[in-house]
């Protein structure tokens, strides 16, 4: 195989076996990459050749939205690559939500992630990192999870049997859809008394001592994956390249791995230009937003200034500043993967923006209105969009793609709450949240059970 890991640190360069087990560099600390040895490789010359895949869906492989495109992620052979149907997911232009936006007809699009087997973009991490847990020969995986990685570990898991999974959830901050999940699925479910982070620390602790394979956000198998969200928005524009990604920022791993996705394609010279990238916050999970715009920090052709991050992180502690928003999935406060995501802005000429939960929940409202249910966080990147409009920093005519991350049965309090009673049913689940109206709200109404009444609230509307 002509694969494997390398340090991003460029002033180590660290390279070591694609069989090794290892979460960050053993020299020096910093990220790892998978990379490869593209010119021992069978690079296609065009993206026009991975159509010839098109034609074969009976092969689970070529029917995978993952693994049929593999000549770009080469890292196991594609027999023994996992899958279970990942990446059927569609980008869709949605003119109503452009409309939302502020933006021309024609020029919005969302690449509705939520489509995957366990109902978000995790699926396409979690078939390239089971591949790699399955060559080192793993008997279990584990992670610690805001839901959706657990959700989607169970998933692979249960249907592969490769595996025995066991996953690490905080007490309390779970979206009951994503627990519910692992629990079907069969994953052993360790609910610790303690948050995401003391989950996080447990399960790292829980893998070294018992040599259980960690299907966390570092892992680098799990990025390469992801990069085929990219190589599919490019597919359904026709290869076309747009002029910008918008995606919600938590772990920062989405956003890292679309930032290697076009590093790689443009050496290859599969594109010829790159798209912009916006990272999207939540305001109360905003570090990457204080870091970028606020501290200046940079990729600076690697050499990332570490004390700066440092102490930022030992202020925020001071503080006693935790992250907080209705945005489970991006409530995230020291995002692992945030060297990796600099370099992807840098790349990409990106921006970061964030933005309130105020402004995620109307506009999750707005998407669902239109057709594509998704869950809050998912929604941030719309929100982002909207301001990003507002700023006169992307035209109203430039092609963009929202990534909707997550299905909007993962968290139906969130949804419910805001078209709903929230204080009926749960006790002011937007207020504590800073979500003071609900502007779009689709309230249920009630009604005696007597038809008069009813024809008489029917005929009103
Ligand atoms: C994991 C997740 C995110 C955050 O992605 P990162 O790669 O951690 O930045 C956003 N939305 C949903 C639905 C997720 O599950
Ligand atoms: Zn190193």
């Amino acid at each position: 195989m002509f694969a494997f890991q390398r340090c991003v640190n460029p002033d180590c360069g660290g390279t070591f076996g694609i069989d090794e087990v290892l979460h960050r560099c053993p020299h020096c600390g910093s990220l790892l990459d998978v990379d490869y040895e593209w010119d021992k490789l069978a690079v296609p010359k065009s993206l026009a050749y991975f159509e010839r895949y098109w034609a074969e869906r009976s092969n689970p492989w070529r029917f995978s939205g993952v693994w049929r495109f593999h000549e770009l992620l080469p890292f196991a052979p594609l027999e023994k690559c996992a899958t279970v149907g990942e990446g059927q997911t569609i980008l869709q232009r949605n003119d109503a939500v452009a409309s939302f936006v502020g933006k021309d007809s024609g020029s919005l699009f969302l690449q509705y992630e939520g489509l995957n087997p366990s109902g978000s973009f995790k699926d396409n991490g979690m078939a390239a990192g089971a591949t790699h847990g399955r060559l080192v020969g793993a008997k279990q995986a584990a992670c610690a999870s805001t839901g959706n990685t657990s959700a989607s570990l169970a998933l692979y898991c249960g249907v592969t049997k490769l595996m025995k999974s066991v996953v690490f959830v905080g007490s309390g901050k779970i979206a009951y859809g994503k627990l519910s999940q692992a629990l079907d699925y069969g994953a052993r479910t360790i609910q610790i008394r303690g948050d995401f982070d003391d989950a996080m620390a447990r399960v790292q602790e829980v893998s070294r001592k018992m040599g259980i394979y960690l299907l966390n956000s570092l892992n680098p198998f799990r990025l390469e994956g992801q990069k085929t969200i990219m190589f599919r928005v490019l597919e359904a524009l026709r290869w076309e390249v747009p002029d910008w990604i918008v995606v919600p920022g938590g772990n920062l791993g989405n956003s890292s791995s679309f930032g290697k996705a076009f590093i790689e394609l443009k050496k290859l010279g599969l594109i010829d230009r790159v798209p912009r990238l916006a990272v999207i916050n939540a305001a109360g999970a905003d570090s990457l937003d204080r870091l970028y715009n606020g501290e200046g920090l940079r990729w600076n052709g690697g050499r990332v200034d570490h004390a700066k991050i440092d102490a930022f992180y030992a202020q925020m502690d001071a503080e006693n500043r935790r992250a907080d928003t209705i945005a489970s999935a991006i409530e995230i406060n020291r995002p692992v993967n945030l060297t990796k995501c600099l370099r992807a802005l840098d790349f990409c000429n990106g921006v970061v923006r964030k933005v309130t939960d105020q402004e995620i929940i109307d506009a999750k409202a707005q998407i669902g209105a239109n057709g594509f249910g998704c869950e809050p966080a998912s929604a941030a990147s719309v929100a982002g969009a909207k301001k990003l409009v507002e700023e006169g920093v992307v035209g109203r005519d430039e092609r963009v793609v929202c990534i909707l991350t997550g299905y909007q049965l993962k968290d139906p309090n969130a949804t419910v709450a805001y078209h709903g009673d929230d204080q009926k049913f749960f006790g002011d689940y937007l207020g504590v949240h800073g979500i003071k109206t609900a502007r779009y709200a689709n309230a249920p109404v009630v009604v005696d059970n007597d038809i008069d009444k009813i024809l008489d609230v029917l005929r009103d509307a």
